[in-house]
């Protein structure tokens, strides 16, 4: 179903120095386990040796990378060539990227990752006001993430990434979108902009719950969200999905494209996600199993699922909705046997006429106002 797609790969590296307040991924704040993970990540490596078709890019995400060292970064993407093919022709470089907290990225570490052959950065700055930072609970100041991206571009970085979060208690639109312009003043290819969601079992959440705060409710968060396209479509950024800005369609993410699109992905690493043909399975969320399984010579998986092309459909739609790009009507009809435009005229004209969606050229998508009552919209 996917097999003419190429596939990307993702490597979870479960391990963060301190664990953010609204964090909801699977991370230990203990690292003297990395030893013992990067020797059993290297054997699931080679279990998938020639399973999957080679791929153009590499995403090393957490967790914290950036807590390893550049010798443990080598090691692992030496052992990613040493078993997988990348593709590299004129057409196509591969894009490698890290994911990085502003606390580590001094000017020896950016350069050994440049050398190492990574050529994306991705780093996790959030705001620049101390006071969001704190609430958090994120282990690094404003400070530190203007030198980190100062420094990334010293150490030669083209095409960087900077990851913010909006919605949080207390801060006001014109907090926001101060910490917008000062991430546009650096000019970084990508910009991800993340409401903050908050899980019930992480700290915020419980906190939450208990009612010591409230978060910005449906109109604020409206508000949070044209602002923030139209400052950064006025400074020159493509609002190419939900959360996401570039420099141009050159900067989009290429890794996580494939995501939205149904490509095939391999996940590496403690619950890591991977997706072929229709088939989705997941790791172990848990270091301990995760370890032993691949000690016992088994792959770490803790669940498959085997979706079906009505689920299948259902997913296109949701994430191609969520994309400045849409859906392509053809697309649906070849890959899912679904002919949305006979099969949904009336709903498909009323969206059209409140100038939620629009139609050209075969492809359907959201427009501005669509994309801010995406999720909404997947429900056609
Ligand atoms: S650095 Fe990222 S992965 Fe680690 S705790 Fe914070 S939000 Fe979670």
């Amino acid at each position: 179903m996917n097999s003419e797609k190429i596939p990307g790969l993702y490597i979870h590296i479960p391990f963060c120095l301190s664990k953010c307040h609204y964090c909801d991924f699977y991370s230990l704040t203990s690292i003297s386990a990395i030893p013992a993970f990067l020797e059993a990540l290297f054997k699931e490596m080679e279990m998938y040796c020639n399973r999957f078709n080679p791929f153009d890019t590499v995403y090393i995400g957490g967790g914290t990378p950036s807590a390893l060292s550049p010798q443990q970064m080598e090691d692992i993407l030496m052992s990613v060539q040493k078993n997988f093919d990348l593709i590299s022709n004129p057409e196509i470089t591969p894009e490698i990227t890290v994911e990085t907290n502003p606390a580590d990225l001094d000017r020896s570490f950016l350069e050994s990752m440049r050398e190492i052959g990574i050529n994306r950065i991705n780093i996790g700055v959030q705001s620049f006001d101390e006071k969001v930072l704190d609430f958090l609970g994120r282990r690094h100041s404003a400070k530190q993430a203007i030198s980190a991206i100062e420094a990334s571009r010293k150490a030669g970085f083209c095409n960087i990434g900077l990851d913010l979060i909006y919605g949080v208690p207390e801060q006001g639109i014109d907090s926001w979108l101060d910490t917008l312009k000062q991430a546009v003043a650096f000019s970084p290819e990508h910009i991800s902009c993340y409401q903050l969601t908050l899980e019930t079992k992480t700290p915020l959440g419980m906190r939450y719950q208990a009612g010591e705060f409230s978060l910005p409710g449906e109109e604020l968060q409206h508000e949070f969200f044209m602002k923030t396209s139209e400052l950064l479509e006025d400074a020159g950024y493509i609002h190419y999905e939900v959360s996401n800005f570039a420099l141009g369609t050159k900067f989009t993410s290429r890794h996580n494209q494939k995501y939205w699109d149904h490509s095939p992905y391999l996940g590496l690493g403690p619950s890591a996600h991977s997706f072929q043909y229709n088939r989705r399975w997941w790791n172990h969320p848990s270091l301990d199993q995760y370890l032993a399984a691949i000690n016992a010579g088994n792959l770490p998986i803790e669940e498959t699922e085997i979706l079906m092309i009505e689920q299948l459909r259902l997913e296109a739609l949701y994430l191609g909705l969520r994309t400045k790009k849409g859906v392509s009507l053809q697309d649906l009809k070849n890959r899912y046997d679904y002919d949305l435009f006979t099969e949904k005229k009336e709903m498909l004209d009323k969206l059209q006429e409140e100038g939620l969606i629009s139609i050209q050229n075969g492809y359907l998508y959201p427009t501005q106002t669509g994309l801010a009552v995406a999720d909404s919209l997947s429900l056609i």
